[in-house]
């Protein structure tokens, strides 16, 4: 088959990292450093699928504030059977998220408390493996689509069967654009931190899969690369209980999602704000992020309903306890782009074409012709 592609999309491939643990396929001979986006592996694969910012897909994060398109809403009439750490109730929850919303796109309930989950909606309702579920945007998966048969395997199948699928996907020569994503080095890497011994072992293994299907297929296009990088956790912020201290813990005053990196609020009203804002304000360990600041970095605005204000840690930080875990991870990213550790790659078996230097600029290479621009979705 002519003109075939070949991505493997490796969660969490970082610069740093495989220059650490010298992650170098002898196939891939052209190398480029590429800066992420501000948010976590849902802003940033639907970035490299996409090509556009997070301000202009929209799905920036898991969650959002907004009570109306909940899917959570029901939670609250649950409350006198427990909270949502009850796995009665949580397996309910997915069971109704699944199949009576039809959300296919990735979620976890982690430790969001009832009372602010039934606030939240999940903008992300179809999985950005699936046709459409680039936001507002359209996909290189969308288009490929049009053109031809895809082979896609991503998170849901382990890393050892999704490269014998492709392998032998390759063999039959069906599809012309291929994409492998996997998400095991992510887990990895948040579990053991940067230079463990066990991430080495496993970039060793996708670089032996990576030249054996270099050498096996050498018509095809390779492309390999990541979403972000990775910081090894240094120290955490308790922002929960400094903003519980504080007198701004009540639900009709603010909703609060903390993530690992990020504190975002949904703020009721003027004096809160104030309040809040002068607590995040003298609080080490981060900083807010300015609606300026918010526009450069291609992030939605405050308006959108991601929150306002937001709390960033500097890199290193997580937020403990968060709405995520009560555990310290070893490795965390979601921090500023400007952060070395953030910093993600990109090799490839043929020359890459000058102005490759962010995520967002990667789908027309992934899809040759790739047009991109607001999707049907
Ligand atoms: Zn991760």
């Amino acid at each position: 088959m002519e003109g075939r592609t070949v991505v493997i999309l490796i969660d969490a491939l970082g610069d740093e990292i495989a220059r650490a643990h010298d992650f170098q396929p002898t196939s891939l001979g052209y190398r480029t450093r590429l800066r992420t986006v501000l948010g976590f592996s849902q802003a940033a694969l639907t970035s490299i699928l996409t090509g556009a910012t997070p301000a202009e897909h929209g799905l920036w994060m898991m969650y959002r504030f907004d009570r109306r398109r909940s899917p959570f809403r029901f939670v609250d009439a649950l409350a006198p059977f427990g909270g949502t750490g009850r796995r009665m109730i949580r397996d309910l929850i997915r069971w109704k998220v699944g199949r009576l919303d039809r959300v296919t796109g990735y979620y976890s309930l982690y430790r969001v408390p009832a009372g602010i989950l039934s606030r939240l909606d999940l903008p992300a309702r179809r999985s950005v493996f699936e046709r459409g579920g680039g936001g507002r945007c359209r996909t290189v998966l969308d288009e490929a689509s049009l053109r031809g048969d895809l082979f896609v395997r991503d998170y849901r199948t382990p890393s050892a069967q999704a490269f014998d699928d492709l392998e032998e996907s390759l063999r039959a020569g069906r599809a012309a654009f291929n994409l492998l994503y996997t998400a095991e080095l992510d887990s990895d890497l948040h579990a053991y931190g940067t230079r463990d011994r066990r991430v080495g072992e496993r970039l060793d293994a996708f670089a032996e899969r990576i030249d054996r299907i270099a050498r096996t297929f050498s018509d095809a296009r390779l492309l390999v690369l990541g979403d972000h990088g990775m910081c090894d956790v240094c120290g955490t912020a308790d922002l929960m209980g400094k903003v519980e201290k504080a007198g701004l813990g009540a639900l009709t005053d603010l909703i609060p999602f903390y993530d690992s990196t990020m504190a975002r609020f949904s703020v009721r009203q003027g004096d809160t704000r104030r309040r809040l804002e002068d607590l995040l304000s003298s609080l080490p360990g981060g900083r807010l992020l300015s609606d300026r600041e918010r526009e450069d970095l291609g992030v939605p605005a405050a308006e959108c309903g991601y929150g306002d204000p937001i709390f960033l840690c500097d890199p290193g930080i997580v937020i403990l306890p968060s709405h995520m875990s009560i555990e310290p991870v070893a490795g965390m990213h979601g921090y500023h782009p400007d952060a070395p550790c953030m910093d993600s790659l990109l090799l490839s078996r043929d020359p890459i074409p000058p102005g490759i230097s962010t995520i967002c600029d990667l789908a027309p290479l992934l899809l040759p012709g790739f047009v991109g621009g607001e999707g049907s979705a």
